[in-house]
Parts: C-alpha cells; sequence; structure tokens
C-alpha cells in the first residue's frame, strides 16, 4: 500500500500511440515512433524544497500525500510509481531558424497522465530527471539555479494570465553537476536539481516536423489525429474519419492560440530567450523556460539569451514575427495531410490580421481606452513606445504609474508628470528638457483621447491595474531566491511564489518586490544575461 494509492492514471499518450521498440536507454536515432520509454534515474538525496500547493489541490493530491516520502521520491525520479508509465517524447525543431533534426526529451521524462478531479488529465513531467534516448551527448540533468527560475516562473505566468505549462515541485536532488555556465572553459559542480512540470499536453510542433521530415506520414497522420481527438475535441468529425479540412481548421487554431500566447507576452514584457519550434507548444502554452527575462527598461531590442546575442533572433520587438516563421514551419509539415496547400497558407496568412487585432486590444486596455481606433492610436502607442526607449523607463512600473496620471483638464504639467518619474532609472542623466517636452505632448494627446472616451479617472485606473501587472518575475529577483537556496535557504522560493500569486495587486509589506531592477543587477550574469547553460 503507497499513500499515494489513490492517484488514477490514464496514459493516453503512451498507450496508443506508437512507441520506440527498441529500449535500451542509449543516444540514438529514433525511427517509427512517437516516444521512448525510459524511467527517471534515481538521484542520492532527493528533497523537496518547494512545492505549488495550488497544483497539489487543482491535481487531486492531498497535504498528506505530498508530505509523503512516496511523493519525494514520485517527483524526483526516485519512484514510478505502479500506473505510471514513463517516457521520452520523440520530436525535432528548428533551431534559431536552422532545421536541427532529431532533438526529443533530452532531459524531460513524462511520469504519465493523471485524472484530475476537476482538470481531465494533467500530464507529470519530470525535468533533469536523466538521460534518455534524446539527451545526444548531454547528461540528461538540470541544476538549481534554472529550476528554480522554471518553478516560480510557470506559476508566476499562470496568475499574470499568460497561458503556461505549470510546475508541482522543486527537488534538490543530492547530486552535483558539472556545468559552464556561461561556456567560457569555467566549469563548475552545481546543485542538482528536478523540476515536477504539468500541463495537459507537452506536444510541440517540432513533434510534428520530425516525422514529416522524415516522410513517416503515418506517424504523423496519427500523431495529428490523436492530438485533434484528445486536445481539439470539437474539431474531431462525428464520424470519427478527420479529412483535410479537419487538419487545416486544427492548424487555424494552433495559430490562433500561439498568437494570443505572444500578445500576451508583449502585454506583461516578457521575453521567451529560444522560441525554436521544439520549444512551441502545440496548446498554445508558454513552454521550456530556459534564458528568458522581463523586459525592465523598455528596450524592443532585449534578448536575454547571451547565445543569441548577435543575430537577437528571439529579442523582444521580434517574438511575434518569429511565432509567424515558426507556424510556417508547421504548416510544411502538415502538408502531407491536407489535400492542398492552400488550405494551410490561408491559416498562416490569418495570423497576421489576428494578431494586430489582439495587439490592438491588449494595447488599448494597457492604455485604459474603451476601444482601439486605429486612426488615432497607432501613432499614440508608436510615439510612446519611441519614448518609452529614448530613456531607460521601466515598463512595469511605467504602465502602472500611467494608470496614476490625472487627465482632467488643467492639471500642471509637472502634477500631471509626478507619477511617471518612478520609471525611470537615470532620470537626471537622461531625462532631458527636451525628451520632458516629448512626454508631456505626448501626454495631452493621451489625456484628450481619454477624455474623448468619457472615462473617469479611477475607472481607468481599475482596468489598467488589471492588465498592467505590478510584480513582474524580475530576473534579478529569480537571482536572489537563488543565491539564497544555493546557501541552504530555500524560503524566498515560496515568499516569491506568493508575492507572484497576485501580481496585479498592491500587497502591504510587498513594496521591495515591484521595485525597479538595482543598480548591482544591471550586468550581473543571471539578471541582465543568461546563456542556454542549465
Ligand atoms: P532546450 O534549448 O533546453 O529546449 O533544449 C534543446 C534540446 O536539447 C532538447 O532536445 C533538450 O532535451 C536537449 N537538452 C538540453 N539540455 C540537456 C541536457 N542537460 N541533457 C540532455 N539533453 C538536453
Ligand atoms: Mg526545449
Amino acid at each position: 500500500m503507497s499513500v499515494l494509492d489513490s492517484l488514477v492514471f490514464d496514459n493516453r499518450f503512451s498507450e496508443e500511440l506508437p512507441s520506440d521498440s527498441v529500449t535500451v536507454n542509449a543516444p540514438r536515432q529514433v525511427r517509427g515512433a512517437l516516444f521512448s520509454r525510459v524511467e527517471p534515474t534515481p538521484t542520492s538525496a532527493p528533497s523537496v524544497i518547494a512545492r505549488s500547493d495550488e497544483m497539489l489541490e487543482l491535481l487531486g493530491i492531498t497535504e498528506e500525500q505530498a508530505n509523503s516520502a512516496e511523493f519525494v521520491d514520485m517527483v524526483s525520479g526516485n519512484l514510478v510509481l505502479p500506473g505510471l508509465d514513463s517516457f521520452a517524447m520523440r520530436y525535432g525543431g528548428h533551431q534559431f531558424g536552422n532545421w536541427a533534426g532529431q532533438l526529443g526529451d533530452g532531459r524531460a521524462i513524462n511520469l504519465g497522465e493523471l485524472s484530475t478531479p476537476d482538470h481531465g488529465r494533467q500530464t507529470l513531467q519530470l525535468k533533469g530527471a536523466g538521460p534518455t534516448p534524446y539527451s545526444r551527448s548531454a547528461d540528461g540533468l538540470a541544476v538549481l539555479r534554472s529550476s528554480v527560475r522554471e518553478f516560480i516562473t510557470s506559476e508566476a505566468m499562470f496568475h499574470l494570465g499568460v497561458p503556461t505549462t505549470r510546475a508541482l515541485s522543486l527537488a534538490l536532488t543530492g547530486d552535483e553537476v558539472m556545468r559552464d555556465m556561461l561556456y567560457d572553459g569555467n566549469p563548475a559542480l552545481e546543485p542538482g536539481a528536478v523540476v515536477c512540470r504539468v500541463a495537459p499536453s507537452f506536444i510541440r510542433f517540432g513533434s510534428f516536423e520530425l516525422p514529416s521530415s522524415l516522410n513517416e506520414i503515418d506517424l504523423l497522420t496519427t500523431l495529428a489525429d490523436f492530438t485533434i481527438r484528445e486536445y481539439f475535441p470539437d474539431l474531431w468529425p462525428d464520424d470519427g474519419r478527420p479529412n483535410g479540412q479537419t487538419y487545416a481548421d486544427f492548424y487555424g487554431q494552433v495559430v490562433r492560440s500561439t498568437a494570443d500566447m505572444i500578445n500576451h507576452w508583449q502585454r506583461v514584457g516578457f521575453v521567451h530567450g529560444v522560441m525554436n519550434t521544439d520549444n512551441m507548444s502545440i496548446l498554445g502554452l508558454t513552454i521550456d523556460y530556459g534564458p528568458y527575462g522581463w523586459l525592465e527598461d523598455y528596450d524592443p531590442d532585449w534578448t536575454p539569451n547571451t547565445t543569441d546575442r548577435h543575430g537577437k533572433r528571439y529579442r523582444f520587438a521580434n517574438q511575434a514575427g518569429v511565432g509567424h516563421w515558426n507556424l510556417m514551419q508547421l504548416a510544411n509539415a502538415l502538408v502531407p495531410l491536407v489535400d492542398d496547400p492552400k488550405m494551410l497558407q490561408d491559416g498562416l496568412d490569418g495570423y497576421v490580421a489576428y494578431f494586430r487585432e489582439g495587439h490592438q486590444e491588449m494595447f488599448a486596455a494597457k492604455l485604459g481606452l474603451a476601444a482601439w481606433d486605429v486612426d488615432r492610436d497607432d501613432q499614440l502607442m508608436l510615439d510612446l513606445l519611441d519614448l518609452m526607449a529614448a530613456a531607460e523607463t521601466d515598463m512595469t512600473l511605467f504602465y502602472r504609474g500611467l494608470a496614476n496620471v490625472s487627465t482632467d483638464d488643467g492639471v500642471s504639467a509637472d502634477d500631471r508628470f509626478a507619477p511617471l518619474l518612478e520609471a525611470f532609472y537615470l532620470p537626471d542623466e537622461q531625462l532631458t528638457d527636451e525628451l520632458r517636452g516629448g512626454w508631456d505632448a505626448w501626454l495631452d494627446r493621451y489625456c484628450a483621447r481619454v477624455r474623448s472616451d468619457g472615462t473617469a479617472n479611477g475607472k481607468r485606473k481599475e482596468a489598467m491595474d488589471a492588465t498592467n501587472p505590478l510584480y513582474v518575475m524580475r530576473n534579478y529577483l529569480a537571482q536572489l531566491a537563488i543565491d539564497a537556496s544555493t546557501e541552504g535557504d530555500h524560503s524566498k522560493i515560496s515568499e516569491l511564489l506568493d508575492v507572484m500569486g497576485n501580481p496585479y495587486t498592491e500587497q502591504p509589506g510587498m513594496e521591495r518586490f515591484a521595485e525597479k531592477r538595482p543598480d548591482w543587477a544591471r550586468t550581473r550574469v543571471g539578471c541582465s544575461m543568461l546563456s542556454c547553460s542549465s
């Protein structure tokens, strides 16, 4: 008898789809299968250092169960419960614009699909639980710093209202892992960790690209049918026989959910950092938190990922365009399923207009406008973004401050501007008279625009504060939690999780989590720059 006996698993993916016939856990090219069965590697001294109580509840896991040794073993990879069927998914992907062939879950192991009380089947996946057939020359492990970042931020994103995979737990393994953090020839041992991630499914664009690229059309069809039946049931035809139109409709939904996800990223200032097609969820969830970051001073050209320093492919302002490019790769992969590629082309073509519409709606909300008026508001937005980029302006604090600006007639320019001052990093040096003049002129237009809607200041603030977060997972906050955790104090992780659980509401006593990035973090590794090493 195990205390976890009440958990019911219903492993559709591994039960229904073709598996790798080779069962040896060694790196190889896998053919004709969508996954390989593999068990996590046991760890020497696992301990859970943080967990999400909300996820426990969502999954129907009790406090008593979560406190048990079995739970610790399950979420660190030491125990594969009866009923679980652990496996690594096979997928490919375009990395930084180039086709990379087979990638697959090199250090993620799906435990199985848990039947939850109210949220259907949820896949539990361990990240950093040891090598799989897809590990290539790497170790299948993950270190504490990147695991803290993934654990907190996937939960924080959920509370920001951004579609995302979630995290149940963060465990130390008790083992050490060698990493060359900056790829500069200075490897060091770091604490190993495992995050238990949760999502309805971890199927990616690359899951379709790989079989398609190898002309494994039966496999591609099987995966598409499974995905549609399980996750897009409204599209599943009554006669159970999907046709070209079914696949095109499925693609159209992926186009829209991807656009929605990226619009949310733009709203909160999130830069994913590695939008390779293997890191694009077919469900439009933010997935694979690596060298991501938050815009602090608004710089549309910023990318947190040092590996992307030169091309800046994944910079903030390029995320919508990369979404389009990635969707084009997915369309290419699905071509064998439709009668005419034009059916997919139409879906892809719809992206631009759909994204723009969503972006306008999103920006109207950020600015507290009743609706977007293209003729007036496009230019208002472009001029605002130019002003924000002209001096280092904290994006998050700016929008919160703007909600406090009075749009009433007759307010002095200084009084009107006062709520925005806090957002400037270097007001004495950068907020020149000329720039200040630019802001005053913009605010004249903005205030007139809001008045034309007839929205009262209080009502506008309420609406704006509901869409412009106050607390975001600034890199330096994550880094402080990582530093403390590395020294054995894990309490800062749970504290951050709590604050980020309510990002739109001022929390008395928590002001320090809403502050601008301090000066020391400007150039510190982990705060302003991150590599893919994790
Ligand atoms: P990522 O950029 O983290 O999405 O990873 C790209 C590919 O490399 C995926 O196939 C990962 O599974 C694999 N990978 C990344 N880190 C490791 C590692 N430490 N061990 C094995 N595979 C890894
Ligand atoms: Mg990945």
